[in-house]
């Protein structure tokens, strides 16, 4: 079973502010379309099996998804997509949001990101989150690396800050997304000691000598079994992953580079996700 455990949907305008978008216009360095339709996204995971689909919330820098988007697009294929709330604790009904998202929209897990929305990985109103989805057996994607937009802090970004978290948690299943870039190093060292605590490769290939070093390191720590595959959507498209997987491989090769093995990118797209997670196969339900 293919799984994609990191895609995106929320319209603009509406869901993002203009001044976002512009600054994804600079970044990209090109206008792309922000308004995601569900038909859209349909089609960007027509070649796996389950998908998982989020927003993102966060009013520092512009993004003000609404979890019930995700939900209702979850309703017209629930055998395979699976929701994540958008959740946001710099916003005092955060904690209501996850009660809400959980119990009347059926979402079942949650994306948060310290440095998208300003807040300390150990903010107060997160520690109740964690806490509640501890309790509930949500896993929390996090953006748990660098980003573009000029106010998003990176002193909250480094994976290292969710150390203290999985200590404290340590029954809560965490995704740190992109293998934490471009502190790879630190998110591998990280998943290594923990558990619950795994990283996506989603968004990397496109940065390939960087990727090369990120897979390898996770190979040289033994922790490749703890990446799951991704593609961060509509960043990136699932055939450009899965090729993006197969030439690092190659390139490692044409190199002479220490070896990626080479059944590492089939690994990783078959990865057994949801069972890591804890979650339900939905088509089972
Ligand atoms: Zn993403």
């Amino acid at each position: 079973m293919i799984i994609d455990c990191h895609t995106h949907l929320w319209r603009y305008p509406g869901e993002l502010t203009e001044e976002l978008a512009r600054e994804t216009f600079i970044m990209r360095k090109q206008e792309i379309d922000l308004n995601l339709t569900n038909e859209m996204h349909d089609a960007a995971v027509a070649k796996v099996d389950r998908a998982i689909v989020f927003g993102l919330r966060a009013p520092l820098t512009g993004f003000f998804t609404v979890n019930d988007t995700v939900a209702d697009y979850v309703r017209t294929n629930p055998k395979k997509i699976i929701g994540f709330a958008a959740i946001c604790p710099t916003e005092e009904d955060a904690l209501t949001e996850v009660d809400r998202a959980v119990q009347e929209l059926g979402l079942r897990g949650l994306k948060m990101s310290p440095i998208y929305g300003g807040w300390d990985p150990l903010h107060p109103r997160a520690l109740q989150i964690y806490a509640r989805a501890e309790e509930l057996g949500l896993p929390i994607m996090f953006h748990q690396g660098t980003t573009f937009p000029r106010k998003a802090p990176l002193k909250y970004a480094n994976p290292i800050l969710l150390e203290e978290v999985a200590l404290r948690f340590p029954n809560l299943r965490m995704i740190i997304a992109h293998i934490g870039h471009p502190w790879e190093a630190e998110a591998i060292v990280l998943i290594r000691k923990q558990p619950n605590v795994f990283a996506d490769i989603s968004g990397l290939f496109y940065r390939p000598w960087q990727f090369y070093n990120s897979l390898r390191l996770a190979v040289e720590y033994g922790v490749a079994d703890k990446l799951l595959f991704g593609t961060d959507y509509p960043i990136a498209t699932f055939d450009e992953t899965v090729e993006g997987l197969h030439n690092v491989v190659q390139l490692s090769k044409e190199m002479r580079l220490p070896p990626l093995p080479d059944d590492l990118p089939d690994q990783i797209l078959h990865r057994d996700t949801l069972n890591l997670l804890g979650l339900d196969d939905p088509a089972e339900a």
